[in-house]
């Protein structure tokens, strides 16, 4: 399983939810399969109980769970139906630990934030990861042969389950870097990115360049990604959320000052007039072959003819 993490900086509402899912929708025109987790630090167990004039509109699943709308950017996007467990709150994760406290599973341990909630957390990510939530029969990356075409006869019933698990999960942090509520899931991401290996960890950054005048401003974005390299994460892809293109001397100053490989790992995600586009501007900037580089995802320069 390979897992891409988008966290966010300077401001809230940036369009996480849309990049992430954007990402999906290309890596699925890559012929992969995708599964997405939204975690949200908030100490309420779901957004039903959140107005909606705070929180904006709560998504209902096939599940009956009440989550954050972005669940319902994942499954329109990508066309997935996701479970109430995809939706990873502080308040779910606290009620378990606490559930576990009061039955004695710790033995008589002191139960603490580190490693009692970063384990519960990471354990949650490694199980739900792993929940087929898509019916589209056998894709498996595995299964394309080296002219980008789906060499995979029908699945039997039998193994129809493993098939169906998804090759890539996306992760999105809600809330910003730097926030006290996220700090113990930036900490969980932070030994994750071990647990996993590098080869199966890609975290991204989605951040602010605002216009002055005529002058793209780079200095929200660098002081984000320091903030979440104090926390032990370093991002390998920058997307830049600006009013116009990202021009190229605003790419290579983020690019030198926030410890990314080069320019190309800077993306303008402007404002487009409608969300759906946003996949083909991350696929105009190559993301794909970032993503199939640092993930080691052989498949995607198979397929990126027929892209
Ligand atoms: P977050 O997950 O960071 O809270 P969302 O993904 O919910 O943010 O997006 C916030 C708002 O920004 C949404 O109304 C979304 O349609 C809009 N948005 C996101 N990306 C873009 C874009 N590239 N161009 C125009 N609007 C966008």
């Amino acid at each position: 399983m390979k897992y891409i993490v988008v966290t966010g900086g300077v401001v809230s509402g940036l369009g996480k939810g849309v990049t992430i899912s954007s990402m999906g929708r290309m890596l699925q025109g890559c012929g992969l399969r995708v599964t997405s987790i939204k975690i949200d630090p908030y100490l309420n167990v779901d957004a039903g109980t959140m107005s909606p004039f705070e929180h904006g509109e709560t998504y209902v699943l096939n599940d009956g769970g009440e989550t954050d709308l972005d669940l319902g950017n994942y499954e329109r996007f990508l066309s997935i139906s996701l479970t109430s467990d995809h939706n990873i709150t502080t308040g779910k994760v606290y009620r378990k630990v606490i559930g576990k406290e009061r039955r004695g599973d710790y033995l008589g341990k002191t139960v603490q934030v580190v490693p009692h909630i970063t384990n519960e957390i990471q354990e949650w990510i490694e199980e739900v990861a792993y929940v087929p939530v898509d019916d589209q029969g056998n894709r498996h990356w595995d299964a394309v042969d080296e002219n980008g075409v789906n060499a995979a006869t029908p699945s039997s019933s039998a193994d129809e389950k493993d098939v169906r698990v998804a090759d890539v999960c996306l992760i999105e942090v809600g809330g910003t870097v730097g926030d006290i509520e996220s700090s113990v899931f930036l900490e969980a991401l932070r030994q994750f990115q071990f647990r996993v290996g590098p080869s199966n960890f890609c975290l991204t950054f989605v951040s602010l360049v605002p216009i002055m005048g005529e002058e793209q401003k780079t200095k929200p974005t660098q002081h984000g990604v320091r903030d979440l390299r104090s926390v032990g994460l370093s991002p390998t892809v920058i997307f830049c959320r600006c009013k116009e293109v990202l021009e190229e001397s605003t790419k290579n100053k983020i690019a030198s000052f926030c410890h990314v490989d080069g320019p190309s790992c800077v993306l303008s995600v402007h404002d487009v007039n409608n969300v759906y586009h946003v996949p083909l501007l991350l696929l105009e900037q190559k993301l794909h072959r970032i993503l199939a580089e640092k993930l080691q995802l052989s498949s995607i320069p198979k397929l990126e003819g027929r892209l």
